[in-house]
């Protein structure tokens, strides 16, 4: 059965999806289906005989890849296994476990995340400042999360530390010196750990793409096609990236927003969609909006940050009612209304997975969280903590990790310090030892230690017992039911709940042989405990909310100093801040709120003038509702 999917794309989406060769740029705003031509473009390839393997795909989330593979699947009944799909991030670990040795790292390397990122960094700082400081206490130096942003910074932005620095924490620029030196250890700590954290595996993927012409001509000779969503939030690493992939065939189709540019934290940079374009690149434009009812659509127009392209879009969906801008007291009343509104709309017939709760900070969703729970509207929250960063999820993966890489400092420190009697002191002495000693046989490293201790004699002997099973599951059921069961009893009132985690944590296990694989997929995974296909209301940061759409929408805590945020209005940041806004609003289709608090308004920060996304709103485009009393 032949599909006709091009009958499922309007005049300016199908030019841009028939387009043969190159390197192309669609550029447009919201909802008018850029990510739907990526996903058709996909869908043409391979209906017009380019293979699975021979394409490359980049999505925001692994959770989007998956989409649309599955469309693609549906429409052409092929196996698409060999499709390379996914974050940069996945394509990046990809690659470096093939290629590791070549840039002095094993294959078998660890993936930090920012937690054990962070707690690597701090352990380096200290030695370092006991070393430069002995006695004396250095009170003013950067704390470990600030040394972890500048780093970052400057590895993703690909400039000097000091640049970094300058940039972002101008004030601590007398410590460049020290800076450099934790910097310098860290990077060393890492390697003889045989770690990487999430920037590194950016940076070493481009470094070998760069320095390796073979791997280069190789892997690039591999992807007939590039495809990139998002493409206005990439960084330059992720650029080099593109244009090293695509150095053999030079077919790169890119789409992208330049309105919803919002990482520049994280070194994205809007420059990249204009170098693109500068190049040979065909450019193409779509202006219908088929996401939102036409009164959103109107309010959006009119919303268009100030730094970005002037589009106005079209809209194809009926009328609909005004975006709401809502005026209540404070954060309990603000959640109130939102609990209320939300009974009221599901009653109306609205499924509660097709209702999303955006907000720019985490903090400002707990009331909400709280009078949800209360009035028994089940959500799932798509950022704050993952899955992953449990505590106790993290404890049973250190005893993989270590599994997998017995020199990885973090993971040994946090196993040692679940038993009883072993100490930060001691903890951190194994760990040492462990990751400096030659062998790499757990039953030798105990051996040698020289410290003897009944907890240590417990841990040696879980490890052996690990390592008698061949499957991942069944080394974490072995590991829960000999100790960490009871250890969870012991140590949580909230026991039953970790334990149905662990629960599902063998359940996902059972889907890989793997253990390599598991933990590189948990590591570098945003969507494991994203509950697909339960319908619970959403809640989310309006930076996780990209690329995604909900029937209703709420924005929270639209008051000067949340969103916009203090901090970035006062480092000059409001360009971004208005992306962000922008963002928001055009998630919604048929439904928009805007939440704000009058008390904010009327004590801190009313006397510091701080901008007002409400100021900017024509009054004739919304609803006025107050909600005060
Ligand atoms: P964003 O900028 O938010 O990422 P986008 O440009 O990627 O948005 P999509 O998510 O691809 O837009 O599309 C928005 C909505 O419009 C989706 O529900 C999509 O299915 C629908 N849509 C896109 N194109 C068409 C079309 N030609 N006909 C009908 N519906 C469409
Ligand atoms: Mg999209």
């Amino acid at each position: 059965m032949k599909i006709d999917y091009l009958q499922e794309l309007d005049e300016e989406q199908r030019k841009a999806v028939l387009e043969s060769e190159g390197r192309s740029l669609v550029i447009a705003g919201p909802g008018s289906g850029k990510t739907r031509v990526i996903t058709y473009k996909l869908l043409h390839l391979l209906m017009n005989g380019v293979k699975p393997s021979q394409i490359l795909l980049v999505t925001f989330t692994r959770a989007a890849a998956n989409e649309m593979i599955e469309r693609a699947k549906q429409v052409t009944g092929m196996d698409l296994e060999e499709l390379t799909a996914g974050t940069f991030h996945h394509v990046c670990n990809l690659l470096l476990r093939r290629y590791a040795n070549r840039v002095g790292i094993s294959p078998n390397f660890t993936i930090l995340d920012e937690e054990d990122s962070l707690s690597l960094i701090k352990h380096v700082r200290t030695r370092v400042l006991d070393r430069i400081f002995q006695d004396e206490k250095e009170k003013h130096f950067p704390a470990p999360s600030i040394l972890q942003k500048v780093f970052s910074y400057s590895v993703n932005t690909m400039s000097s530390l000091r640049q970094a620095l300058l940039t972002l924490y101008p004030k601590h620029a007398e410590f460049e010196k020290i800076i450099e030196e934790i910097y310098k250890e860290y990077t060393i700590e890492k390697r003889t750990q045989n770690c990487v954290d999430y920037d590194d595996l950016l940076s070493l993927t481009v470094f070998l793409l760069e320095n390796d012409p073979q791997v280069r001509y190789r892997e690039a000779s591999k992807y007939r096609w590039l495809l990139v969503d998002e493409f206005q939030d990439t960084n330059i690493l992720q650029l080099k990236m593109v244009d090293q992939l695509s150095s053999v065939h030079k077919n790169a189709f890119v789409v992208a927003d330049d309105a919803q540019s919002i990482y520049s934290f994280r070194g994205a940079r809007f420059e990249n969609v204009k170098d693109f374009a500068r190049s040979d690149a065909k450019i193409f434009k779509i202006q219908t909006n088929y996401r939102s009812t036409q009164r959103i659509v109107e309010f959006i127009n009119a919303m268009i940050p100030r730094t970005s392209v002037p589009k106005l879009l079209r809209s194809v969906k009926p009328d609909g009612p005004k975006p709401k801008v809502v005026s209540t007291w404070d954060r309990a009343s603000e959640a109130s209304f939102v609990a209320r509104q939300i009974l009221k709309l599901i009653e109306f017939g609205y499924e509660p997975n097709q209702i999303g709760i955006l907000y720019r900070s985490h903090s400002h969703s707990f009331d909400v969280q709280l009078e949800l729970t209360r009035n028994q509207i089940a959500f799932r929250i798509l950022s704050g903590l993952r899955f992953t960063e449990t505590a106790h999820v993290k404890d049973v993966l250190a005893f993989l990790r270590l599994l997998q890489n017995p020199k990885e400092k973090v993971s040994w420190i946090r196993v040692a310090r679940l038993f009883p009697g072993i100490g930060a002191k001691t903890a951190s002495a194994f760990a040492d030892h462990a990751s400096s000693v030659e062998t790499m046989d757990f039953q030798e490293m105990f051996e040698s230690f020289p410290l003897k201790k009944p907890s240590l004699s417990r841990l040696r002997e879980i490890f052996s017992e690990l390592m008698k099973e061949e499957a991942v599951s069944k080394k974490i059921e072995r590991l829960y039911e000999s100790f960490y069961k009871e250890y969870l009893e012991e140590n949580y009132s909230d026991y039953t709940e970790r334990q149905l985690d662990i629960q599902r944590l063998i359940e996902m296990a059972e889907r890989y042989r793997s253990l390599e694989r598991f933990l590189s997929d948990l590591m570098i995974s945003e969507d494991v405990n994203q509950e697909r296909g339960t319908n619970k209301v959403t809640l989310t940061t309006v930076h996780q909310a990209k690329g995604l759409e909900w029937d209703v929408v709420f924005v929270l805590s639209v008051n000067p100093g949340d969103f916009p945020s203090y901090y970035a209005v006062i480092d000059g940041k409001l360009d971004e801040e208005e992306r962000i806004f922008y963002v928001a609003i055009t998630r919604a289709k048929e439904l928009l709120y805007i939440m704000r608090q009058e008390s904010v308004q009327r004590n801190y920060f009313s006397w510091m003038k701080l901008p007002d996304f409400i100021d900017g709103i024509p009054r004739e485009l919304v609803e006025w509702i107050d909600a005060t009393d």
